[in-house]
């Protein structure tokens, strides 16, 4: 029988990541990136068989729908069309509507455009990517896979606003948290470390990337998380300011800040690159600065390892048992300081770092890193696959 092959899309505001995912071990075997659109510079590359091609995007129509005319065409040529058996869209916002990944039809597009409103950015460049790869492969099933889904299953306590409740029911506001593929998968892989069924697995997951995110996972389930109505809230990240007190704003407005200027610095001048005094949002220059003796970098590593300890600490609340912590993203599956650290300001909860574990699991390894006898848990790292699970769970639905 031959391989059944998923594309997967990523459609940004202004770029578009696909890749063609071998759904038998989740390979990939042609992985690309579209950038830029709407600007000269416009263009689109991919990796087939380590060779990389480049090209440049042009033209009046849009970028997007180019790029994905320019896909089938690329699929055609490369011999990859006819294992292709589905197509799987990353879509950021489900609401409270998409609790699980669906099959997409004319209602659900339209349901992804209407929740523009919660993303402005992302919603209406995932409903393009969707729109544009179902004119240009009209005859593939195609999904959506919601980065709030996971989610979904959180408590009322956890997140409802401590606001007035028609904040709630007239404008949607609450916690809805991001990131949920990757805690998803992370939570599966790490249950499987530790030979436990999912259903009796309690994690802490901890995504650290340029965006970063901290998940409660109680039984399998999402209990809790730091993103929240928006993905600017709680952790440090590269740019973001995380959790913040909202006087702040008030504050900076009288004193004459315009609204768009207040939201380009908590969104764009925060972070690693607002703490280290305009240095760099890249954890890597971080922690190169830091090792040169620069100060600013010294304060962007103590506040972002110290905030993410927090987190950890306050989410054993949530949760009815514990079996361990989970790092993953960019941060966190290579990291090796900032993983110690934020393991050394847990000592009272009893964690050690295990330093030949913390160095082996990097790059691509998962690992055992510590472990609190105390709690009688661990700390490990978890590469994390997020195409792997949008092709999954697009397999399932296809199959089902
Ligand atoms: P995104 O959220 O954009 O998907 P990633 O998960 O790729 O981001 O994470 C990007 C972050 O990971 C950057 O801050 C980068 O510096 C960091 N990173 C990647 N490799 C390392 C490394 N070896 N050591 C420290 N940080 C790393």
């Amino acid at each position: 029988m031959s391989n059944s092959f998923v594309l997967v899309i990523n459609s940004g505001s202004s770029s578009l990541k696909f890749a063609v995912i071998d759904s038998a071990n989740g390979e990939a075997v042609l992985s690309g990136l579209g950038e830029c659109f709407g600007l000269p510079e416009s263009r689109m590359s991919w990796k087939f068989n380590g060779e990389k091609t480049e090209i440049a995007i042009e033209g009046d129509d849009s970028h997007h729908k180019i790029a994905i005319s320019k896909l089938v065409g690329l699929t055609e040529e490369l011999g990859l069309q006819e294992n292709i058996v589905a197509v799987g869209h990353r879509i950021v916002h489900g609401g409270e509507k998409f609790t699980k990944t669906v099959r997409i039809n004319e209602e659900v597009t339209a349901e992804i455009e209407k929740l523009a409103d919660l993303a402005p950015l992302h919603n209406p460049a995932g409903a393009i990517g969707i729109r544009a790869a179902m004119e240009a492969f009209p005859s593939l099933p195609q999904f959506a896979v919601f980065d709030t889904a996971f989610h979904q299953t959180m408590p009322e306590r956890a997140y409802t606003g401590a606001i007035a409740k028609e904040l709630y029911t007239d404008y949607g506001i609450r916690r809805y948290g991001f990131h949920g593929t990757s805690h998803y998968f992370v939570s599966r892989e790490a249950a499987k470390m530790i030979n436990k069924p999912i259903e009796n697995s309690s994690f802490i997951s901890v995504h650290l990337g340029n965006g970063a995110s901290v998940c409660a996972i109680n039984k399998g389930d999402s209990v809790d998380t730091s993103m929240g109505f928006t993905p600017l809230s709680g952790l440090m990240m590269g740019t973001r300011c995380g959790d913040l007190d909202p006087g702040i704003i008030e504050y900076l407005l009288k004193k004459g800040w315009s609204q768009d200027k207040v939201f380009t610095a908590l969104n764009k001048e925060s972070g690693f690159l607002g703490v280290s005094g305009g240095l760099t949002s890249d954890a890597r220059g971080i922690l190169e600065a830091m090792e040169q003796g620069h100060e600013g970098a010294k304060l962007a590593f103590q506040v972002f390892t110290y905030r993410v300890s927090k987190y950890i600490a306050s989410y054993l609340a949530a949760l009815d048992s514990f079996d361990g912590i989970i790092f993953t993203g960019g941060i966190g599956e290579n990291s090796m300081p900032i993983r110690s650290q934020i393991l050394s300001n847990l000592k009272l909860l009893g964690f050690k770092e295990d330093v030949k574990g913390n160095e082996d699991a990097r790059f691509g390894n998962a690992g055992i890193i510590g472990n609190s006898e105390m709690l009688d848990a661990v700390a490990m790292v978890i590469p994390t696959n997020e195409e792997y699970v949008i092709v999954q769970q697009s397999m399932a639905l296809l199959n089902n």
